[in-house]
């Protein structure tokens, strides 16, 4: 057994023992080689449960924060899932590792071909765009499942409308400095016929700024 391969499954134990649950989670976290979308630099950190940084200023996430929001988003294979913020395409790979049908928005060009490179040559077919995530894929919508990997001042209207009945959002919600993972469940209100969106809560994180035109404003 490689070297990498040994620290993902010590990685996921690890995991496991801060509390995350989903095997289907987990076992995607034992297959997708996180080496693969981390700088050469930093490849020795692949599997420390940090967030390291990418290119553009940017970061991937940390494992753990990549869990724990992917068992809050709850996936099914087959599911059509949006995901705003590619980044490295770490997280992008995971959804798809899920079996989910993924399409995946990033503001920087740069990251987006990066990204889209690396999860071609490791064996994943996404669907990119290199956009203002804020406003969602009108084309591909709606969605089984949203998930925001970037801080964010509100939760954009417009990707709640891209919500089917029955989906859920993941997005972290707060301040530049620090923000709160909130999870958004849309029903619909029998008598009225109207959506209803009900919000929990969960742990704070923190996050790069979700920048556009429903985010923060680049002054
Ligand atoms: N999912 C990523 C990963 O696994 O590497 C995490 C990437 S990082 C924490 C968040 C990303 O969101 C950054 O690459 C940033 O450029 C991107 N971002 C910020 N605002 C955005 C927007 N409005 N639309 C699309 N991407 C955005």
């Amino acid at each position: 057994m490689d070297l990498y391969t040994l620290q993902r499954k010590e990685l996921v134990v690890s995991l496991e023992k801060l509390g995350i649950k989903d095997i289907n989670v987990l076992n995607a976290i034992l297959k997708v080689k996180r080496e693969n979308f981390v700088k050469e630099e930093f490849k020795k950190y692949s599997y420390e449960n940090i967030a390291l940084p990418i290119n553009s200023n940017q970061t991937i996430s940390q494992p753990f924060t990549v869990a724990f929001m992917t068992e809050q988003l709850a996936v099914s294979p087959g599911e059509k899932i949006l995901e705003i913020g590619t980044g490295s395409g770490y997280q992008t790979a995971i959804l798809s590792e899920m079996g989910a049908e993924v399409y995946s928005i990033e503001r920087i060009k740069e990251l987006s071909e990066e990204a889209e490179m690396k999860l071609f040559s490791s064996g994943y077919r996404v669907r990119l765009k290199n956009d203002d995530g804020t406003m969602g894929w009108q084309e591909y919508s709606p969605f089984d499942k949203i998930i925001v990997t970037a801080g964010s001042p509100k939760i954009p209207k417009i990707l709640l409308s891209q919500l089917k009945t029955g989906g859920r959002m993941v997005i972290p919600v707060g301040s530049e400095s620090v923000q709160e993972l909130t999870v958004v469940k849309k029903s619909i209100d029998e008598k009225t016929s109207l959506p209803v969106f009900k919000a929990k809560k969960f742990r704070e994180f923190k996050f790069v700024p979700l920048i556009g035109k429903e985010g923060w404003q680049l002054i």
